[in-house]
């Protein structure tokens, strides 16, 4: 596949044909697919294209996971090789690929973790409650720690179990109700924060939340804290400086495991290979998924520190091992492309590269987008951030959400995607960008007057 692919509109009308007949897909209404729909043939780079020919700026990275872009195609030699020598075996023996691949993402937490592979970033943090909670049961044998405790507009995924752990309501609320485990706390949207406060007079009141609800539940019910250090789903949130410490500390001081969600934090999105190591912290449990293999096959990791690592070693009557398996964890081909995936990343320096390349695109967004009266707040960390449009900036209400669709759909008929928040009415008014790590400056000035286009038009539709 490559940019120079002819459009064939014959190709595509099969394709549409053939897709509307048999496929159901997440997210969008099946209505809006027969008017309009995109069959996606090629791609390099930070670009996409389509197969009546027309090309797109991704500035989402596809579901905000193609962290090295597009179009390595020496990945598919690395998985052609991987299947001809070894195409699968479970993950209850070795495979040299996972060996690796684990060895370095254990490497780039600074060693002492272990880690177990599955196939999504949902299964990443299932798999973490439940390492949780089978080291609880080790660990504590006269407690019942089984609770996790949450975000408020969190996303840790689509399974019912991580929507639960989850805070988004409109993705959530269709499949209720939720068994009880899962508590929920008020999280660091400071531009809206849910107590009321501003920081810094806050003390940052929504860590010390996390406290008061551990000892309202009660500390020997509570087994792990799950954060996204830099919520994405909601439209950005980078919390205070001091947030995350305050929650480890508190995590230790009644010995509840830190769970970080790095699915997309993770792999240089946030200009560091991880977003929790902006702030010093040393999670017990942490979930990876997209841009470990840049999403080129399906392959996601739960990290666990060694000390909860060592929790399910013993005698084998004592049947301490890891109580579940994934039948394509550790699976070599995937394994594989990841191995070289992270070698590109580390070769290129994608994470110091999403540092410079981030804060060149934010200085940009604010110098032009501010212009405008509806944006509301610019915020993010690297190569992830978030624009909040509102009707004006005193009030803060949030834009109408046919105009803020307006700007996604202005910027497609220009050749470029973003993303919305969802997380329901109170948060759905954020234009968000997640671009690969690879984005040049040209095109983060064509995604940044493309925008300024797009929310100037929304702002004279409201005037
Ligand atoms: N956690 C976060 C923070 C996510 O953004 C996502 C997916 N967007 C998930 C977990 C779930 O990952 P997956 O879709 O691979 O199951």
């Amino acid at each position: 596949m490559s940019l120079t692919n002819q459009p064939d509109p014959e190709a595509r009308a099969r394709v549409v044909a053939q897709d509307l007949q048999n496929v159901m897909h997440p997210l969008v209404q099946h209505k809006a697919l027969e008017q309009k729909q995109m069959v996606v043939t090629g791609a390099q780079g930070s670009t996409i294209v389509d197969a009546d020919g027309t090309t797109y700026l991704d500035a989402m990275a596809g579901l905000w996971c193609v962290n090295i872009g597009y179009g390595r195609t020496e990945l598919a030699q690395i998985a052609a090789e991987q299947m001809q020598a070894m195409a699968y075996y479970p993950h209850t023996a070795m495979n040299l690929p996972a060996a690796q691949l684990a060895e370095q993402v254990n490497g780039l937490m600074g060693g002492g973790y272990h880690t177990y592979f599955v196939n999504s970033g949902s299964e990443a943090n299932e798999a973490g409650f439940k390492i949780a909670r089978q080291y609880a049961k080790h660990e504590f044998p006269g407690e019942f720690r089984f609770k996790t405790i949450s975000r408020y507009y969190a996303y840790h995924g689509t399974t019912l179990a991580t929507l639960a752990a989850g805070g988004m309501g409109d993705r959530k609320t269709k499949f209720e109700p939720y068994a009880g485990e899962f508590v929920h706390v008020p999280a660091p949207t400071c531009y809206r924060c849910p107590l009321g406060l501003e920081y810094p007079s806050c003390k940052v009141a929504c860590a010390k939340a996390i406290e008061t609800t551990i000892l309202g539940e009660g500390p020997q019910t509570v087994a792990e804290v799950i954060v996204e250090p830099i919520m994405s789903g909601v439209g950005i949130a980078v919390p205070p400086d001091e947030y995350l410490p305050m929650v480890e500390e508190i995590c230790r001081k009644y010995d509840v495991l830190l769970h970080v969600d790095e699915v997309i934090n993770g792999f240089g999105r946030t200009g560091k290979m991880f977003g929790h190591q902006h702030y010093g912290i040393s999670p017990d449990i942490m979930a990876v998924a997209k841009g470990i293999v840049s999403a080129y096959l399906p392959i996601a990791a739960t990290v666990v520190k060694n000390h909860v690592f060592e929790s399910f070693l013993g005698e084998v009557a004592e049947a301490r091992q890891v109580m579940q398996v994934n039948t394509y964890g550790g699976h070599p081909a995937a394994a594989a492309v990841a191995v070289r995936n992270i070698e590109i990343m580390l070769e290129e320096k994608l994470p110091e590269r999403a540092a410079s390349m981030g804060a060149y695109l934010m200085d940009g967004l604010k110098d032009r987008l501010f212009r405008h009266g509806i944006t509301g707040d610019i915020r993010g960390k690297g190569l992830l951030i978030g624009i909040e449009l509102v009707t004006d900036r005193e009030s803060k209400v949030q834009l109408d959400g046919a105009l803020v669709q307006g700007v996604l759909d202005h910027c497609k008929a220009e050749g470029v995607i973003v993303g919305r928040s969802g997380g329901g009415a109170r948060h759905s008014n954020t234009i968000v960008l997640s671009p690969p790590l690879v984005i040049t400056r040209g095109e983060c000035d064509t995604l940044i007057e493309v925008l300024d286009k797009a929310i100037g038009a929304a702002a004279a539709k409201r005037a």
